[in-house]
């Protein structure tokens, strides 16, 4: 079946298919890195996950960059406030970030790249864009794009600038859809950027953010930077571009104006925004001030997984409730998944035919992710395989070969869902105390058995032994 997937731009959904053979290339708008990312940023690269695993089970060939925005108004402003120079300030945030995404188990991208590292790219778009009358130096020496001068825009915001005023600028990076404006793309240095700036041939000064990711966009997957100097022609349209619903406008809006004023080719064919996280109904943001950190919620003594499957199993187009609740009922669940996984490896009863089961579960699990990526409803067919299981495990039914054709499928299913597979450090030194419990009992030495069971028990593992053998669980 073809994967339908809903483009921002058209407000469809549409069947999913690359430019160029199996191949898809995807740009997601990565980290401000002037802090510790939230669980709300966090969310939108869950999604982002969620999608090139999705491909990636589909069968294609994925080349995913995530920009990293370590020059911007905000990383100056707090490099500034704690006095670190913006290399030593914003680095420590990327290392955090990156630690962030392996402990949620959110597969690496292929590229990271730095805009601090690709301002010759910006000028060179830019240069183009004033030669092709598209931008213009304005009084302050900064130079902005004019958004009269580009039909399409408003395209993917649906806005309409009929009625824009002629010769409004704005400076700042973000600003709302009622101070439209021509943008900046480059800010000529001014005493507040103070050591922050780059002398090139637009003069003194540093980019604008949307810039940026044009820039970045273009260098990783296309040919515009393959010469020495940026070539239009090199360019070709990009598969899919994401980014939280927030960075449609002006982020996106204006990425779209400047990339294609300057290439003349369509810059993007998918757009894909994911819904925002919320508290108690405001969006999380580091703003408002209400938001947590992974950091945060693993100092509570949450597990990770937990934070993933609870940003991961809701639909990418609905705004996800933050509760502690949400996070409690996600451990259970995941516990579930490693209890009939434990059970499963020590099954040996008498045996049924369960592979149609099986391929009815796998059918309702990909019709649910071919549809723009329905994760709730793929759960709930995985749920529905598990609970059966269970109850043919407790009428002691599954086979050796059964277990191992129902641990693959999971396995599978897991190469989307990312929490069944244990922490396997953690996972042998345990496996080894069990098995010496085991041995003890066997040996009917109970006095060895209750003391490894105590041992465990101090580590925040508790035993249950089942028809199948001893289990594990956290406390
Ligand atoms: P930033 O670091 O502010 O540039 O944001 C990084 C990413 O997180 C962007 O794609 C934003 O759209 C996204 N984002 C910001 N706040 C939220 C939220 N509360 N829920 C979901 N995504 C968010
Ligand atoms: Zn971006």
């Amino acid at each position: 079946m073809a994967f339908k997937i809903f483009n921002t731009l058209t407000r469809k959904k549409e069947d999913f298919k690359p430019i160029k053979g199996k191949t898809v290339r995807m740009y997601t708008c990565g980290p401000t890195v002037y802090n510790f990312a939230h669980i709300g940023n966090l969310r939108t690269y869950m999604f982002e996950d969620l999608l090139r695993r999705y491909l990636d089970y589909k069968g294609f060939s994925v080349k995913q960059v995530m920009n990293l925005t370590d020059v911007d108004d905000k990383t100056i402003r707090d490099s500034q406030k704690e006095k670190i120079p913006l290399k030593n300030f914003t680095e420590k945030y990327i290392q955090a970030f990156y630690e962030d995404l392996a402990k949620l188990r959110i597969e690496k991208a292929e590229v990271y790249p730095k805009a601090t590292e690709h301002i010759d790219e910006m000028v060179q778009i830019i240069k183009v864009l004033l030669d092709k009358g598209f931008a213009y130096k304005a009084d302050d020496g900064s130079i902005y794009f004019s958004i009269k001068k580009f039909k399409d825009y408003g395209k993917l915001a649906h806005i309409n600038t009929d009625d824009l005023k002629a010769g409004a600028r704005v400076k700042h990076d973000e600003y709302e859809k009622d101070n439209l404006a021509d943008f900046a793309l480059w800010k000529n240095w001014s005493k507040d950027d103070g050591d922050v700036f780059w002398e090139t041939e637009l003069g003194k000064g540093r980019p604008g953010w949307h810039i940026e990711c044009s820039a970045m966009s273009m260098k990783h997957l296309s040919n515009a930077f393959k010469k020495k100097t940026f070539d239009p022609d090199g360019f070709s349209t990009i598969d899919i571009h994401t980014g939280g619903v927030d960075n449609m406008f002006p982020h996106h809006e204006d990425e779209i104006a400047q990339s294609e004023a300057a290439t003349g080719k369509d810059f993007v064919r998918y757009w894909m925004h994911s819904e925002h996280l919320i508290v108690g109904g405001k969006k999380m943001s580091k703003s408002l001030g209400n938001f947590y950190t992974l950091r945060d919620l693993i100092e509570k003594g949450h597990d990770p997984l937990a934070v993933r499957y609870v940003l991961l199993s809701i639909h990418y187009k609905q705004q996800l409730n933050f509760t502690f609740d949400s996070l409690n009922g996600a451990k259970k669940v995941i516990e579930k998944f490693h209890d009939v996984i434990s059970k499963l490896g020590m099954a040996d009863g008498e045996g049924i035919d369960f592979k149609a089961k099986i391929k009815k579960t796998r059918k309702m699990f990909e019709e649910a992710l071919d549809d723009d990526l329905n994760i709730s409803a793929a759960l709930g067919a995985v749920f529905e395989l598990v609970k059966e299981i269970n109850t043919l495990l407790m009428e002691n039914k599954i086979s050796k070969a059964n277990a191992k054709d129902i641990i693959a499928a999971l396995e599978n299913f897991d190469s989307i869902i990312g929490v069944m597979k244990r922490d396997e450090n953690l996972d042998s030194g345990i496996e080894v105390l069990i098995k010496k419990r085991d041995e003890a009992r066997v040996k009917k030495d109970w006095a060895m058995s209750d003391k490894i069971r105590d041992e465990l028990k101090s580590k925040g593992i508790v035993l249950e032994d089942t028809p199948q053998g001893t289990i594990w669980k956290k406390t």
